[in-house]
């Protein structure tokens, strides 16, 4: 590894591959950071261990990421894989943790590609054994071959909770049903944006045979379901909801929650970028201009990070950063960085298509985002109630910070990238505020643990 490089990358999934072959290709140095021991994101997760059943399992989808790994190897950047980034800096500083040790490297421009991470779906007793994110299921699925035995229900909405359901059912595990929150008006919603949707028509289709797979299988389908509840003592036993305005309740050995997925916006916060909310989706962004640039010199974002638009955008997305990074830097001229841009834009265009039409289809539910049952543990670290949150935000706590100092909500081990979007929703509730007015907690590093022994043991000049 170099001293300082021209370029690092935080994030080996198809928008940081993508910007490191591409800025290899203009002659930077490059270095590729990511936690994960080979690369691929959250949606290549383990390619290359992949075994030909769960590759033709995974489908085409799955598989094209190949080239985009292939394309990374044969490059020259240098990959510090297996390497947890905990601090970045204005100045371009990057502080990891590899190996037991933590250490600082320099770059020149930095693009935070660190992808997203699914919404917290905050429901009575979803902290119960038994309860998971149906995102970490595909995680543990693509990683370590992992399907779950006995009896499984899904619940929530979005296409992650359908192709975790097709992988599932197809590798036969017993699903014993899906709960989606969606509810006709949610169609309804979509409509207007469903022309602009069939410039990709794929994305379209994909999803429609995935509906048709659930159907053919029989797995039971309830539409627009309210009330979510976990039951069980010291695990899941039952899960029970409102369907058609009748009270129902299915035993289960799993559940797997999922509401969508939100920008991995840590350290970005941590930088101090400016960020941007989206009413639709309900997330925070960080502000960019159109090749990735935050508001902090020299730091841009690429990918899921940017706001949710797929793994497609993402790969170019990476690309647009790095051919203006290789400009930033004079390794190209503006007449090359205009004429390399012009296909990506056209392609990026079309592959963002679809978004307007799904963030309208699949917006997050109110009870999930603002959950109404006081009992309900938000900060899953802290074990912090949503009646907590509400009751100090009622005593004068105006926002996500006073809040945390006072309850603590936010400042355990996850450093509140699972309860700080529901903190923020309860508090405006409570004082009948828009969320850009709430605000978000200040991100302080580390971002994730690291040991005092792994601190005290960096150099320091
Ligand atoms: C759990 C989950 C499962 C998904 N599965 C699918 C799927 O099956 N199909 C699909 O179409 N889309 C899926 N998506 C959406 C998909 O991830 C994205 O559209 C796409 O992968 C985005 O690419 P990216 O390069 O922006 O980020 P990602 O692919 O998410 O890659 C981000 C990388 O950053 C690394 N990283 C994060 N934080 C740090 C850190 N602090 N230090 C070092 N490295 C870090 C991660 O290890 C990861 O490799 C999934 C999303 C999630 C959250």
């Amino acid at each position: 590894m170099k001293g300082v490089y021209d370029y690092i990358i935080i994030g080996a999934g198809p928008a940081g591959c993508a910007a490191a072959t591409r800025a290899d290709a203009y002659g930077l140095s490059v270095l590729v950071i990511d936690e994960q021991p080979i690369p691929g994101g959250q949606i290549y997760r383990t390619l290359e261990r992949t075994d030909a059943r769960r590759m033709a399992l995974l489908g085409k989808d799955y598989q094209q990421g190949g080239s985009l790994i292939e394309a990374f190897h044969h490059s020259k950047a240098d990959y510090l894989p297996q390497a947890m980034v905990w601090q970045l800096t204005p100045d371009a500083d990057v502080y990891y943790l590899c190996d037991g040790s933590a250490g600082r490297i320099s770059a020149r421009r930095i693009l935070i590609a660190t992808g997203a991470q699914e919404r917290p779906v905050p429901i009575p007793g979803w902290t119960l054994p038994g309860v998971m994110g149906a995102g970490a299921m595909d995680v543990l699925f693509k990683s370590s071959a992992l399907v779950p035995e006995g009896k499984v229900v899904l619940a929530g909405t979005g296409p992650l909770l359908y192709l975790v359901t097709c992988h599932l059912a197809e590798c036969g595990v017993d699903v014993k049903a899906v709960l989606d929150t969606r509810a006709f008006g949610d169609y309804l919603k979509a409509m207007p944006w469903l022309p602009g949707a069939m410039q990709a028509p794929e994305y379209l289709l994909k999803g429609l045979r995935m509906r048709a797979q659930i159907l053919r299988r029989r797995i039971p389908y309830y539409h627009a379901v309210r009330n979510l509840q976990v039951s069980g003592s010291n695990r899941v036993g039952a899960v029970s909801f409102k369907y058609n305005g009748q009270s129902h309740s299915i035993e289960t050995d799993l559940l797997l929650l999922h509401d969508g997925v939100v920008p991995n916006t840590q350290m970005t916060r941590q930088l101090e970028c400016d960020h941007v909310w989206d009413p639709v989706q309900r997330y925070w962004k960080p502000k960019l201009d159109c090749w990735g640039n935050t508001s902090v010199a020299n730091i841009s974002v690429a990918g899921d990070t940017s706001g949710i638009y797929g793994a497609k955008s993402a790969q170019i997305a990476g690309e647009l950063a790095a051919v203006d990074t290789a400009f930033c830097l004079g390794a190209i001229s503006s007449r090359e960085k205009e004429k390399t841009v012009r296909p990506l834009r056209k392609q990026l265009k079309r592959e963002r298509a679809i978004r307007p039409f799904l963030d309208a289809l699949f917006q997050p539910h109110p009870e999930f985002y603002r959950p109404v049952n006081d009992d309900t543990i938000v900060c899953r670290c802290e074990e912090i109630t949503a009646g907590q949150i509400r009751e100090t935000a009622a005593l004068g706590g105006l926002g996500p910070n006073q809040v945390k100092a006072q309850i603590r909500s936010g400042m355990g081990p996850c450093q509140g990238r699972m309860c700080g979007l529901t903190v923020s929703e309860i508090i405006a509730d409570v004082h009948q505020l828009e969320m850009p007015d709430v605000g978000y907690f200040h991100i302080r590093p580390p971002l994730k643990p690291i040991h005092l022994r792994a601190l005290a043991s960096m150099e320091i000049e």
